[in-house]
């Protein structure tokens, strides 16, 4: 792997920023030829009262949301990105709205949703258990992370930014629109943070949801995984925003608990890392996310 190609042209990052917010005054096609100069990618699922811009990191990393809540007089952010290019040019992105980034809330304390948190200048939110996870972990997480790019550490920061505010769950009014901030438990990590926003139908489900990205299965919560992915698709919510790959539907719903009934009997029928690698590569060729695969082997195999 290349590790220079995380070192993104930060002239050509301002350039594209500036491109974007051009194109977006002129008009659709404009707009998505000058997005398309971004590493990532951004869909943009527009409700009747905010739209959320959804920036999905390119595979290096590990396609991780972060979703850039628009409403008439700021930006709320949700995760952090792993790679601190990656979250800038979410950044960068959000900069072309014009309004500032007033918050930065973080779903949970995995590595890829936080490391990048200090690019968006703004204080970040977790709930009570993640924050006590993240004040805990997150200065070695980095150094594991860091350990991965040898020659290129400073994609992740030595201390990452630590949440100053804790969220609770239930509804909030932020900016005249309605915000409904749920917990999940037990299913891709313990604690979980999801926002609605019930006003437009628009659920953002973080790590409970990847799209056509392989899943971290770490914390091998299958049945409570499920459960709470049934129970999602009976809310009233037709957007689902996942935190890994592209906004979809409530399908999503559905193609997370046909991965996770092959991942699980995979995995028991799997001696080693490697053999359960290959059964998931060769189930789900097109999917990204591909280091995973890796990344996650440690968490369910013991070492040989
Ligand atoms: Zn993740």
């Amino acid at each position: 792997m290349c590790f220079s190609s995380y070192h993104l042209n930060r002239r050509a990052l301002v350039f594209s920023a500036a491109a974007a917010s051009a194109g977006l005054a002129i008009g659709g096609q404009a707009a998505a030829k000058a997005k398309t100069k971004l590493k990532g990618r951004i869909t943009t699922t527009g409700g009747r009262g905010v739209k959320v811009h959804t920036y999905t990191a390119p595979d290096e990393g590990w396609q991780v949301t972060t979703q850039l809540i628009e409403l008439p007089d700021q930006i709320i952010a949700f995760d952090g990105q792993y790679l601190l290019p990656y979250a800038q040019e979410a950044v960068d992105y959000a900069k072309t709205l014009n309004k500032p980034i007033t918050r930065l809330y973080v779903s949970h304390y995995h590595p890829d949703h936080i490391l990048g948190g200090e690019a968006f200048g703004a204080p970040m939110y977790a709930l009570a258990p993640v924050k006590a996870k993240i004040d805990a972990l997150a200065d070695r997480l980095a150094g594991e992370e860091r350990a991965k790019f040898p020659s290129d550490p400073d994609v992740i920061p030595v201390h990452p930014l630590k949440p100053q505010f804790v969220v609770e769950p239930g509804t909030e009014e932020i900016g005249g629109v309605t915000f409904e901030f749920r917990v999940t438990n037990h299913a891709e990590t313990e604690d979980a943070l999801v926002i609605g926003l019930p006003d437009d139908s628009i659920i953002m489900v973080q790590d409970l949801v990847y799209d056509r990205v392989h899943l971290f299965l770490g914390e091998k919560s299958f049945d409570g995984w499920e459960t709470v992915l049934r129970e999602y698709r009976e809310l009233p919510y037709s957007h689902v925003l996942p935190g890994h790959g592209l906004p979809g539907g409530k399908e999503l719903y559905g193609r997370m608990i046909d991965y996770l009934e092959f991942a699980r009997v995979a995995l028991a029928e799997s001696r080693n890392g490697e053999e359960l690698k290959a059964k998931l590569l060769a189930k789900y060729p097109d999917y990204g996310g591909r280091d995973l695969l890796d990344h996650q082997q440690r968490f369910l195999f013991k070492p040989a």
